[in-house]
This record gives C-alpha cells, structure tokens and sequence, in this order.
C-alpha cells in the first residue's frame, strides 16, 4: 500500500484568509477514511496494483472503468479531461486555498458558482465534489 503524504501542500501562492471554512467540515467528500485523501484507492492501484477489500462487483468494475482516466506522477495524480486537458487531483486540505484564489482574489473577482469552478478548472486542478465545495464556499463568502 503506497502511503500519501497529505500535509505536503504545493506553496505557489500566498496564504488567504479562509473565515471559519475547514475542508474537514464543509466538504463533500466522497474520501476512503478521513485521515486518506479521496484518491487513495486510485493512487494505491496505479502506484502499487493494490485493490480495495471494500470492493462489491459492480463497485469494481466502474472502479477498473473510471480508473482509465486518471494518471499517476509521482507525487501528483492528474485526471484526463474529456476535453483532453490533464488536471491535478487536488486533496480536501488544498480545496480552500484554491477557492479562496478562484472566488476571494482579484483574479477570483467573487463570481458565482459556474464562473468560479470554471477559474479551478482553468488553473488545471480538479476533485470529484468542486461544485459542491465552491456553491458551500462562495455561500459563506462575506462580501457575497
Ligand atoms: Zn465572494
């Protein structure tokens, strides 16, 4: 089993403030276990052919189908996009400062749901439960 470092978090940008917002409480998250990112099971199978125990039949045939689409780079996974754009799968913990650069930021310009996952997609990040995360977000935005 390939154990991932959570608390590693790429520093590109500078720190925003994130008001009472913790990816733990507000997100929707479709994670493994808490303490494992929501790829764990993708990232355990593309780095070391290690299958899931919880696995049903049809749970693993859609796992084997879904998991066409995403590629391994040590120490990122990145999802193939139908518009054939790689897009680097993003942990619950990176989820608040990239929305808060999308939606808070001058770039971000406090737009609405659609605009602002739009900017995450444009700076080529992805997670299975953006909108989800950026409709909580942007609902809790102060100057919204
Ligand atoms: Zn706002």
């Amino acid at each position: 089993m390939v154990s991932i470092d959570t608390t590693k978090t790429v520093d590109r940008h500078p720190p925003y403030q994130t008001r009472n917002w913790s990816p733990t409480e507000n997100c929707a998250t479709t994670t493994v276990e808490k303490d494992y990112p929501w790829y764990a099971n993708i990232v355990n199978y593309l780095a070391a052919d290690v299958e899931s125990d919880n696995f049903t039949d049809y749970n693993k045939k859609r796992f084997l189908r879904e998991i066409r689409q995403y590629y391994w780079d040590e120490p990122y996974l990145y999802k193939h996009c139908s518009n054939g754009v790689y897009r680097r799968c993003i942990t619950a913990i990176e989820v608040p400062d990239i929305l808060s650069h999308c939606h808070s930021s001058s770039y971000g310009g406090h737009f609405a749901t659609f605009k602002t996952v739009s900017k995450v997609l444009q700076a080529v990040f992805w997670w299975p439960t953006m909108f989800q995360d950026a409709q909580k977000f942007i609902s809790q935005c102060d100057p919204c």
